[in-house]
């Protein structure tokens, strides 16, 4: 055995990016969640072979001054946790991790301007500062990646085809759409030529079922029912597909707790339930579906990329909103059934 010694600074920022930063997508959630913590109403991505080699995201949010864009870097700084509370945040981000882990394992460019600046970029490769200098760009912040992993082939090498990494990147991205639907915002493909085109486009909308629209089309729209219930604490809001419309895998089932897109395998399979036989094996419903309530009635500090939750272990959500489920649904069907069965029935019984 070899003595115990403290880890470099560097090792401990790699320990912490690995964590933080599997792949493309995950620097992504993390752009996009800054980007939305600083009231962007604008946010464009722009992703190039799957975002392995280059991704970007312009935002025009409050910014950065100097002072701040040099500290946003650096492991453990955030804006974030109001009071020192961890359990009271209402932003997106608060472990002051991000920024300083994608750093440690790509090439940034990160220019930055708050209100009456004149702005600033810092430029950093695999977590040291090449450079800090005045950069003139509007109000609000522009973070280009270049290069994931170069410094850690070992982990590059555990990035799926591009492709993949575009799939992954595009369900994503719908998933914010869809839960910020004030926001406009346009994910694009850049080639090699440097040409774009454009993947998803959803301007600004009044409400989650015009963003529905934009991004899942008229058809998948129409399909669904609303979900407006309150549990508990908790205020449901959203849509969920009636069971003529499902999907081979859980990719189109979007929740969102106090304004953060997480995943509950529990809360989701609880939803399925209330489909009872309606669903076959290995369908899925579409479900997206807004949850919010009290601040400290969920930890959202269990899991580094923060997309996994705990409900309090006596939350009645998950028990029932089955029943609720099946009460819409049954509704719904109802309402379909108008124009044939009830009517029939009106007709022979007068
Ligand atoms: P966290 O979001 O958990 O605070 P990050 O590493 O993601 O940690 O960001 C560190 C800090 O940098 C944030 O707290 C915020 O003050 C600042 N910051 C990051 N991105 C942006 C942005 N797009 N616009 C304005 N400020 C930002
Ligand atoms: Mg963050």
């Amino acid at each position: 055995m070899s003595k115990i010694i403290k880890l470099s600074d560097e090792l401990i920022k790699q320990i912490a990016a690995g964590e933080v930063v599997e792949r493309p997508l995950n620097i992504i959630k993390e752009l996009l969640e800054n980007s939305i913590d600083a009231g962007a109403t604008k946010i464009d991505v722009v992703i190039e072979n799957g975002g392995i080699d280059y991704l970007s995201v312009q935002d025009n949010g409050h910014g950065m001054t100097k002072d701040e864009l040099e500290l946003a870097f650096e492991l453990h700084y955030t804006s974030k946790i109001p009071e020192g509370d961890i359990h009271n945040v209402n932003s997106l981000g608060f472990r002051g991790e991000a920024l300083a882990s994608i750093a440690a394992v790509s090439r940034v460019e990160c220019s930055s301007n708050s209100p009456g600046g004149s702005g600033q970029k810092i430029i950093i490769e695999a977590g040291k500062r090449e450079s800090l200098s005045q950069h003139r760009c509007p109000t609000g912040t522009y973070t280009e990646i270049r290069g994931l992993f170069f410094n850690i082939p070992a982990r590059r090498k555990f990035l799926k085809k591009a492709a993949t990494e575009k799939k992954r990147i595009i369900e994503l991205f719908t998933h914010f759409v869809l839960l910020y639907p004030q926001i406009h915002f346009t994910l694009s493909e850049r080639k090699e030529d440097f040409r774009q085109k454009k993947i998803i486009e959803s301007p600004a909308r009044e409400n989650m079922l015009a963003s529905i629209y934009d991004v899942l089309g008229a058809e998948t729209a129409n399909a669904l029912v609303p979900l407006n219930s309150k549990i508990g604490d908790w205020t449901l809001q959203g849509y969920i597909s009636k069971p003529i419309i499902t999907k081979k895998d859980r990719s189109l089932q979007y929740l969102c707790v106090n304004g953060r897109p997480v995943r509950h395998q529990e809360l989701q399979t609880s939803i399925e339930k209330g489909y009872g036989s309606q669903l076959l094996r290995s369908q899925y419903p579409i479900i997206l579906l807004d949850i919010t309530g009290p601040l400290d009635g969920v930890d959202f500090n269990i899991h580094p990329q923060k997309s996994e939750i705990r409900f309090k272990a006596d939350d009645p959500l998950i028990v029932e909103i089955a029943p609720i489920v099946e009460k819409i649904l049954q509704e719904a069907a109802e309402l379909n059934n108008l124009p044939d069965s009830k009517l029939e029935n009106i007709k022979k019984n007068p």
